[in-house]
């Protein structure tokens, strides 16, 4: 029988080992880009068409190649960085590998022009699918320029498997920054379809960090630097107050490397233990040299993990030496999370007058008749915290109480009418039940049971329909038993039902903004901001199109405060990592939810009566009361009937 195994030939070959290097147009960018850094360019320009899909170009003005190395370079495990084994302990460039313009050839269509400072021409070769096209002599200034385009043409499978340009957009601008961040004495420029991302100068650490983020940067960071035998850390945190909601901003760089550490990140928020709001993430750009022989840098090349040799003694040094800077810049001591909101003031009281206490009492009240209009009017009146009613309604209302007058109730504050289905839990409540709190608190009195066990204050309150637990949960009594509300959730789906009929059937009302907000964000955050302007325009946003860098608001929801304008966009950036939706409809979907979820009352908050009430109302006249934007259920019932089982365990 004849031999069967044959080895694959290298344009195979190097197809096979492509779908190691390049996943996406962006790892292009990564490979191209380091390679200009370890051509010791000064001046690096990345153009990409898009999103890096039709072309990816990287033009440097380092080293260069001669001929035979131009033509080399494509070769699999060409390299000039690395000449044995050992020297991988000892690496100083970003590449080693030699395979990444083999790679990249095997896929793409690529053109290379190459000159070295000392030579008269230099050299231009083209080459497609691993097979040279062209080579000629030319004229051209020092350095490399790599043009890919059309990457993966001659493989539709992964081409198909390519995400949308908002999406590959922003992985080439992460690889970008990441580079970017790590060089910041190399000069760089970033177009993306003719227009300028970036253009940064060559500077220091902060002035990069500034470069890249956007300029409202500068005041939140606080410097970081620490020295030691093992460990040399340099870079900047940024201050408590400024945490975001998402992890965006979080960068380490070892010896000029992005890399990513799960355990180093943990170090970081230790030196934040009690500062920071609950899952709220620091920005932080740490820039760490070790030795070179102290890490393991045989990496996987699209990985950005690393292996120390002295893990631990990392971590303590380095949760030390931010812990030692967030306390010299002094940033501990304003933050006070641990503030009791039950001491606060609930808003409505803060502009009434402080009156003297009257006390009413009914003359005409008959416990004894079933008429509707007393009972109501005993529980909204012992409800009501309406400062004006005690003095202005006191004989009109006495008066009035019998005969139903609607005219007589003037001086009340209106009452929300229930809607129907919350109305539904309440049915047979009252009539079946007379004795209860909720129907007749004037019978109490006589209820030896409730009045020993309960003080006259809880009395005064056991007129309530509501209960707040917890700062957490809405309890309210209903005819089968009891409901359960979780506040949180309620309120996100009372929310995000509002704006989506905002959107999608209203035209929402807007409050034009005295002064418009202008709010700084990085150049890929601006670009997604404004692919859904037109989504966020039918909320009751209005932006001000004239500065195309930063972002002018000059109109807001009517349901949201200007503080909190913010927030909501921080968080609708941090809910579109995945990209934006295709469609208006999942777009306005998106943007429902988010809102609903950085505006709602939060587990902790401490809601008055009538605001409890006005949730529980709201939940359920929403369309689909049951379950939070988000698939959690919003609240549970409670039959007595498994009340009583408990108590016969
Ligand atoms: P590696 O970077 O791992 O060595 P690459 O495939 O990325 O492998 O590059 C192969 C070789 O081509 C490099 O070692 C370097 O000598 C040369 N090279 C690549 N890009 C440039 C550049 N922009 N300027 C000068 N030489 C380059
Ligand atoms: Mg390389």
């Amino acid at each position: 029988m004849s031999s069967i195994i044959q080895l694959l030939p290298d344009h195979v070959a190097n197809q096979i080992a492509a779908g190691e290097v390049v996943q996406r147009p962006a790892s292009v960018v990564k490979e191209l880009l380091e390679n200009a850094v370890d051509a010791k360019a000064t001046d690096i320009k990345l153009i990409i068409k898009d999103a890096g899909k039709s072309l990816v170009q990287v033009i440097d003005n380092g080293v260069g190649m001669t001929v035979t190395d131009a033509r080399l370079c494509f070769a699999r495990h060409a390299t000039s960085k690395i000449r044995q084994a050992e020297d991988l302990f000892s690496l100083g460039t970003k590449g080693f590998r030699g395979e990444a313009l083999a790679s990249i050839a095997a896929i793409a269509h690529m053109e290379m022009k190459t000159k070295q400072e000392q030579d008269e021409l230099g050299t231009h070769i083209v080459i497609e699918g691993s097979k040279f096209v062209s080579q000629e002599v030319a004229v051209l200034p020092k350095g490399t320029s790599f043009a890919v385009k059309n990457l993966f043409y001659n493989i539709p499978a992964r081409r198909n498997f390519l995400k949308s340009d908002t999406v590959e957009f922003r992985h080439v601008m992460d690889e970008f920054q990441r580079v970017a961040l790590a060089h910041p004495n190399i000069h760089f420029s970033f177009y993306h379809n003719g227009s300028e991302m970036y253009n940064l100068p060559a500077a220091g650490y902060r002035q990069r960090i500034v470069g890249i983020m956007s300029g409202k940067t500068n005041e939140k960071l606080v410097p970081v630097n620490e020295d030691t035998d093992i460990i040399n850390i340099q870079g900047f945190v940024c201050k408590p107050e400024f945490a975001k909601k998402n992890r965006g901003e979080q960068f380490f760089f070892v010896n000029d490397r992005f890399i990513k550490s799960g355990y180093l990140h943990h170090a970081v928020m230790a030196a934040y233990e009690g500062l920071l709001k609950d899952g709220s993430q620091p920005s932080y750009f740490l820039y760490l040299q070790v030795p070179p022989n102290t890490i393991d840098i045989n990496i996987h090349p699209t990985k950005t993990e690393i292996k120390f040799d002295d893990e631990s003694a990392l971590y303590a040094i380095l949760r030390a030496s931010i812990k030692h800077s967030l306390g010299q810049f002094n940033v501990a001591p304003v933050l006070d999370f641990d503030r009791d909101s039950n001491l606060d003031t609930p808003y409505h009281y803060k502009d009434v007058e402080v009156g003297i206490p009257t006390i009413q009492v009914d003359g005409t009240f008959n416990p004894f008749t079933d008429d509707k209009t007393n009972q109501h009017y005993t529980k909204a009146g012992s409800g009501s915290r309406s400062g004006s009613y005690s003095s202005s309604s006191s004989s009109s209302s006495y008066s009035g109480s019998g005969s139903g007058s609607s005219s007589s109730y003037s001086g009340y504050s209106k009452r929300v009418e229930p809607t129907a289905s919350w109305e539904s839990l309440y049915v047979g409540l009252d009539t079946e039940n007379p004795e209860t709190i909720e129907s007749s608190p004037f019978t109490f009195e006589n209820e030896e049971v409730t009045s020993s066990l309960f003080n006259d204050d809880e009395v005064e309150q056991a007129t309530q329909k509501t209960y707040q637990i917890h700062k957490k949960y809405i309890v309210s009594p209903i005819k089968s038993g009891m409901i359960i509300v979780d506040q949180q959730r309620a309120h996100q789906r009372i929310l995000y039902e509002q704006f989506l009929l905002n959107m999608t059937v209203n035209q929402a009302a807007s409050q034009q903004l005295l002064f418009p907000l202008d709010l700084f964000y990085s150049a890929s955050e601006m670009k997604q901001i404004e692919e859904l302007k037109p989504s966020l325009e039918t909320t009751g946003f209005v932006f001000d199109d004239s500065k195309t860098e930063h972002l002018v608001v000059s109109g807001i929801p009517v349901n949201i405060t200007e503080s909190e304008v913010s927030l909501v966009i921080e968080q609708l950036l941090s809910d579109l990592q995945d990209g934006i939706p295709a469609n208006s409809y999942s777009q306005n979907d998106t943007i429902a939810k988010s809102m609903a979820k950085s505006l709602a009352v939060k587990t902790g908050s401490y809601l008055t009566e009538k605001e409890q009430d006005n949730l529980v109302n709201g939940l359920f006249a929403c369309k689909d009361p049951n379950i939070s934007p988000f698939q959690k259920p919003t609240f549970i019932t409670m039959r007595v009937e498994d009340i009583d089982k408990k108590f016969a365990l």
